[in-house]
């Protein structure tokens, strides 16, 4: 018999209970006890669930993040996060976010407010935990309450509980050493921690634990491969049964060293790792379990079940009882509910799987393994007719985009002139003083702009009623810029809910879903648009909005739109074509934006590629290749225009040194990025040699709703003057403002401006 499991499931709920729970709590409107029972109800819900599979994770649900939790089980918190007075669950907050529900109150002057945890992306998902802290001096004590607790609970809903845990290796690696020492020195210290915690789920009838160490399929040196046998020697002797799960990719030099971890059984990505199944099956001692990832649990689409079947059977054959299969990963990372949707069509929805529907393909499988195919064929018929619809389906496959794909070729990425014969014209034309100040596109969301969205979603507005009141924002956001003294202007982005899902909705090829949300951090979730056909853009998305914001000013009106790249990474995409080629997609709609909005007499144009680092495979020795189809995407939509039209590009985050090389390959005329909080130190990257046009450093850290005085906008373009040539640099803020209010935005755009002018006349 094949044994069914899940290695973790979405805990935000369905219709994200979890997020309104935690926001009430925070703002102080529910109470601690309402809190903990929605809490146990998700918990209850999802195990139920998730009832029908052999083994059931437990612990995977948390109030804000997994490793969070670990670092409070294994008594890992910042410094400054003790001897809070409060609640416990009062201090997960505090570290989580900096303050908690009722601090201000409670705790203002003994252990108010602290520092936030720092967050990272977890490996290559849309997913950011807070980052485990240690120093030389860190000491772990076993605090398990919280994982028996939630077995307790398992098991007296009649579930079989496999607790998760993210594995000790793993939990080092995720880690920062605040005082740069040495993380792995930790490990002899670490752990007798996890094998007291393996005692303590033992004593409560655990028989499974599932250890996460996901760092496997990253490049390690020996240090950490070390690290890994090490940790596994010295649990092998515990009274639980291990299974050690890896995902999301590849393990290459780690196979060998995974394959003979001395423990129960091991789990395998077999969607990203399929070719690695059989060395791994011819490695692996005869007594342990093998757990395939059968279905993929990074995407919504349904797995071929047939084709499964036919790669499984001789797997199911050769280990017997020794295979399980689950899904290739938690299933944290899609959307709770396929059925939750009404407004999907349903030939489309025929496509789609999200958690509930992927644990029935795992239960699905199991059964044709165990019985026979012939036990299931109603369901396996379905099947494979929904993916020969999707398969053959003309909203899919678009033979005149094939055919444009098809004839891309490298002129389509390059300018007429290189950039110093471009920036000659563009001079001449736009006539902009020296250090140009501008913004990089939002203007605040104000409330009436999000009711008025509302009210037209909702059909109390109709089109020309919303068009006016977009316009009327519009107009306010020039009026302001043109009394601040803005050198390059922006329409203010009114009319976009989201930078990504604004393009989505107007693109051929893209779905939405009502619920499809996916937990970002702590209570954000995302909804990411659905990327399911060739893409097309049957008609211009933005230049009337830009035409109209032109029309109301003699200064340079920027155009502004989202890059195919940042498009691309913040969708849920296709597994039917390489996401490169999806991208390429992508790229040749946006440029026909591009063209339309040069056309329509916009002399600038900005291309946001937000999300372009997020992209980044894990493994470096994968870099190149995406970032080249990544650089190539932008300068397809990007450089088909005039040397007269100056393209401008922006990126947040805040770290270039090592993919520098490639955004110079961008070649945009000018790149915003964020520097403010960095004070300037990254524009290190940035020097003479390795970037060669135009850039605004920003100077204003949005995030904060701290005034950036005028002094300080100075002190830093100075500093920016002494790593990039004064007549490069422009003056903008680190990002867009539309998370701000009005009245933080115009008296620290004053000091911006105010800060040129001071500038210039220093020059
Ligand atoms: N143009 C976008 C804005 O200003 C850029 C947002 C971003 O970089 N995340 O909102
Ligand atoms: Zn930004």
């Amino acid at each position: 018999m094949v044994t069914t499991h899940n290695l973790g499931f979405p805990r935000i709920g369905a219709r994200r209970e979890l997020k309104f729970a935690l926001e009430s709590y925070w703002k102080g409107e529910s109470s601690r006890e309402q809190l903990q029972a929605l809490g146990a109800q998700l918990r209850q819900r999802h195990w139920q669930h998730q009832s029908g599979l052999d083994w059931i994770p437990a612990g995977d649900f948390s109030f804000y993040d997994q490793v969070l939790d670990m670092s409070f089980t294994l008594g890992n918190l910042p410094e400054r996060a003790r001897g809070f007075h409060g609640d416990p669950l009062d201090n997960y907050f505090r570290v989580a976010r900096g303050r908690s529900a009722r601090d201000a109150e409670e705790h203002a002057v003994c252990c108010g407010g602290i520092a936030a945890g720092e967050m990272t992306k977890w490996f290559d998902t849309n997913y950011h935990y807070i980052v485990p802290e240690f120093t030389a001096g860190t000491q772990f004590k076993l605090d398990a309450s919280r994982l028996v607790a939630q077995v307790r609970e398992a098991k007296a809903q009649g579930i079989k509980a496999k607790p998760v845990l993210i594995g000790p290796v793993t939990y080092l690696w995720l880690g920062k050493a605040k005082d740069d020492s040495d993380k792995l020195a930790l490990l002899e210290r670490l752990l007798p921690v996890y094998a007291q915690l393996l005692e303590e789920l033992a004593a409560q009838g655990v028989e499974w634990v599932q250890l996460d160490e996901p760092v496997l399929v990253t490049e390690l040196d020996a240090g950490w491969q070390h690290a890994l046998n090490q940790a596994y020697h010295h649990l092998k002797s515990s009274s639980v049964k291990l299974l050690v799960a890896t995902y999301f990719g590849t393990l290459q030099d780690n196979l060998y060293l995974f394959s003979n971890l001395p423990v129960a059984g091991l789990h395998v990505d077999a969607i990203n790792a399929r070719d690695e199944v059989r060395p791994l099956l011819n490695l692996l001692p005869s007594h342990r379990v093998l757990s395939l990832g059968i279905v993929n649990g990074r995407n919504i689409w349904k797995t071929d079940l047939n084709a499964a079947l036919d790669w499984l059977e001789p797997y199911a054959e050769r280990l017997g009882d020794r295979l399980w299969i689950a899904p290739s990963c938690s299933l944290l990372h899609v959307p709770v509910d396929l059925a939750c949707e009404q407004e999907l069509d349903a030939e489309l929805k025929s496509w789609l799987a999200f958690a509930l529907q992927k644990l029935d393909e795992v239960k699905v499988l199991a059964t044709a393994l165990d019985m026979g195919r012939a036990a299931v064929a109603a369901e396996l018929a379905a099947n494979q007719a929904a993916i020969a619809s999707r398969r053959a389906s003309p909203r899919v496959t678009k033979p005149e985009v094939r055919a444009a794909i098809a004839a891309i070729s490298p002129a389509l990425g390059r300018r007429q002139h290189p950039y110093l014969v471009r920036a000659g014209k563009q001079a001449a034309l736009l006539k902009l003083p020296a250090y140009p100040t501008t913004t990089i596109g939002s203007f605040p969301q104000t409330a009436e702009i999000r009711q008025a969205r509302r009210r037209f979603k909702a059909g109390e507005l109709d089109e020309a009623g919303y068009t006016r009141a977009m316009q009327a924002e519009i107009a306010r956001s020039v009026r302001e810029q043109e009394a601040l003294g803005l050198d390059v202007l922006v329409h203010g982005e009114a009319e976009r809910n989201d930078m990504v899902e604004y393009f989505g909705e107007q693109l051929d090829g893209y779905a939405f879903s009502q619920f499809g949300w996916v937990q970002s951090y702590g209570s954000r979730c995302v909804k990411p648009p659905i990327l399911f056909g060739d893409i097309s853009r049957p008609k211009a998305m933005t230049v009337a909005w830009i035409q109209y914001a032109q029309s109301l000013t003699a200064r340079p009106m920027k155009g502004m739109l989202t890059g195919p790249v940042t498009i691309l990474n913040w969708s849920f995409v296709r597994d039917d074509q390489p996401r490169a080629v999806s991208c390429y997609q992508l790229a040749l709609a946006m440029r026909e934006e591009v063209l339309d909005l040069e056309k329509a007499g916009v002399r600038i144009i900005q291309i946001d590629e937000a999300a372009l680092r997020e992209g980044l495979p894990l493994r470096r020795s994968e870099w190149t290749t995406y970032l080249e189809w990544a650089v190539e995407s932008f300068r397809i939509t990007a450089n088909g225009v005039q040397d007269e039209t100056q393209i401008h590009t922006h990126m947040c985050y805040s770290e270039f040194n090592d993919i520098i090389e490639s955004i110079a390959g961008m070649d945009a005329d000018v790149i915003t990025i964020e520097t403010s909080r960095s004070d300037m130190g990254l524009l290190e990257a940035f020097d003479d040699f390795k970037y060669p046009n135009e850039i605004g450093p920003g100077v204003y850290d949005i995030h904060s709703p701290n005034i950036p005085t005028q002094e300080h906008i100075v002190q830093l373009m100075k500093k920016a003057a002494e790593r990039i040539p004064a007549e490069r640099l422009w003056v903008n803020p680190d990002c867009g403002l539309k998370t701000r209010q009005w009245p933080e935005v115009i008296p620290a755009l004053a000091n911006m401006v105010a800060a040129a002018r001071t500038l210039r006349a220093s020059a």
